[in-house]
């Protein structure tokens, strides 16, 4: 991934990923303009989140392709594991509402007589 500095009017440094100008590395919004060619580099101050997010970057580069991949592939089974308990949650929700409406019409009926 490339990124490039993106700099505040009052001097705090952030990136951004170049493919994505509309965020931060460590999510802030785009607004405004970008000051890193205004304001000389001894007046900045490093985002602490941006760096955080470098590193790792810079670490998974650093691991060897085996490695890569594994962490590629736990990464999908993870988010494959997220889809699956979103559309259980979803089953089990339908499912309460049914027996929440025949229980109000057991109350219902119950009532009655
Ligand atoms: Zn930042």
């Amino acid at each position: 991934m490339a990124y490039c500095e993106w700099t505040k009017r009052l001097g705090q440094r952030h990136y951004y990923d170049t493919n994505n100008a509309s965020v931060t590395l460590c999510g802030k919004p785009m607004l405004g303009n970008n000051y890193s060619a205004h304001i000389q580099d001894s007046e900045k101050q490093d985002c602490p989140e941006c760096e955080k997010v470098i590193d790792e970057l810079n670490d998974f580069d650093n691991q060897p392709s085996v490695i890569k991949d594994e962490m590629l592939s736990l990464i999908a089974e993870v988010a494959e594991r997220v889809d699956q308990a979103e559309k259980n949650a979803h089953d089990t929700l339908n499912d309460l509402r049914i027996a929440k409406y025949r229980l109000h019409r057991l109350q219902y009926i119950l009532g009655k007589t």
